[in-house]
């Protein structure tokens, strides 16, 4: 954990970037080292995993206090079952329950005893899956496994094994906190450490709940339907009411946040609701015109060539592109370029033709002796 490089350093913002430049940062980073950009790069991957475990944190403006007041170590406690850097996020209301954060955000109250009992809902939990190109643009139904936290039944979420229960840590006095103090050119400061003893929890658990290995939660592996809609794009994810973390005091449960990863299409380029393609033809077909088969996500489709058609006409599919995500029957048009291919092989008899057409066409021929190499190649 001490390796960590620090959040802001791996998006390349300031402390002080606003949403918006993280959210820039973020998707600049996670288009360069997407996995499909750097396929079997696992230090891409890894990078790619690291710029979404610095914007989970900093995106989320709780998240972000704690991080930006106690540093990579406001998350270190909360390990837990399930780590990996996805499911990473799982650990966090862990520690907002353990360390009394929820306290601390509602207005500075003193921590420890006075814990407020009003009910609050659990964190998010963020997770990613991998879709096509064709499950993005027409939605899709995907199984998703995932560990469903729940309060331990058997202590009721305190850890402690039945019958017993939470002692306050003779160490801090239950604050969780350790005040110390600093001298500086400024004077003397006060700082504040978490307490090590009880890893901040202000609490010190003797027998711990067997069930739950003290941690207050017991975790269940779980498979979920998610519904991809149609016309979801790369950055954009699904949220799923009631499958984050357990509420607190009674509170509702969190959502689950599940961010889509799309792989790249053979020969489609996406931009928002619109499709791009590139779409080789003849120079005899550019000449004369006719119809010419054009691929397009819906399969393939027959366009009428105009004769005289110039390389790099653009032509426009319309509702050939994605469905709007939120008007599914309103879709977006593929744009294709046409680009005239010359020859580069041509049989004996095909330069001669080649030469008549151009005679006809008034041109001159080259000595056919002298330019033979560069023909024949
Ligand atoms: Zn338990
Ligand atoms: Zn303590």
């Amino acid at each position: 954990m001490d390796q960590k490089r620090d959040y802001y350093e791996v998006l390349g913002v300031s402390k002080s970037a606003s949403e918006d430049e993280l959210k820039k940062a973020y998707r600049q980073l996670a288009k360069k080292y997407h996995p499909d950009a750097n396929p079997g790069d696992k230090e891409a991957e890894a990078k790619f995993k690291e710029a979404s475990e610095a914007y989970q944190v900093l995106s989320d403006p709780e998240k972000r206090q704690m991080y930006d007041q106690y540093g990579h170590a406001a998350f270190e406690a909360g390990g837990g079952p399930g780590g990996g850097a996805y499911d990473f996020s799982g650990s966090f209301s862990d520690i907002f329950d353990m360390f009394g954060f929820g306290d601390m955000f509602g207005g500075g109250a003193r921590r420890g005893a006075q814990r407020s009992n009003a009910p609050r809902s659990g964190a998010s939990v963020r997770t990613s899956i991998r879709i096509t190109f064709e499950e993005a643009v027409f939605g899709c139904e995907k199984d998703l496994e995932l560990n469903l936290k729940d309060i331990c039944k058997t202590c009721g979420g305190n850890g402690a094994k039945p019958g017993t229960s939470p002692e306050t840590c003779p160490r801090c006095k239950g604050q969780g906190v350790i005040v110390y103090t600093q001298q500086s050119i400024l004077g003397v400061i006060q700082n504040q450490k978490t307490c090590p003893d009880c890893r901040g929890t202000g609490k010190i658990i003797r027998d711990k709940c067997k069930d739950c290995y003290g941690t207050g939660y017991v975790t269940t592996r779980k498979t979920i339907r998610v519904s991809v809609p149609a016309g979801i794009d790369e950055g954009q994810s699904v949220r799923i009411p009631n499958m984050g973390e357990p509420g607190i005091n009674g509170g509702e449960r969190g959502s689950l946040l599940v961010d889509v990863i799309v792989s790249r299409h053979p020969f489609l380029q996406r931009d928002g609701y619109d499709l791009f393609s590139t779409m080789p033809i003849s120079f005899a077909q550019a000449a004369l015109g006719g119809d010419i088969i054009i691929p397009t996500i819906d399969g393939d489709v027959i366009y009428e060539l105009k004769a005289g058609t110039q390389t790099d006409t653009k032509v426009r599919l319309r509702g050939k592109g994605v469905p709007h995500i939120h008007r599914e029957t309103e879709r977006g048009d593929q744009y294709v370029t046409l680009v005239v291919q010359v020859p580069t092989k041509l049989t004996a008899e095909q330069r001669e033709k080649l030469k008549e057409f151009n005679e006809s066409m008034g041109g001159k021929n080259p000595d056919d002796t002298k330019k033979k190499k560069f023909f024949g190649k």
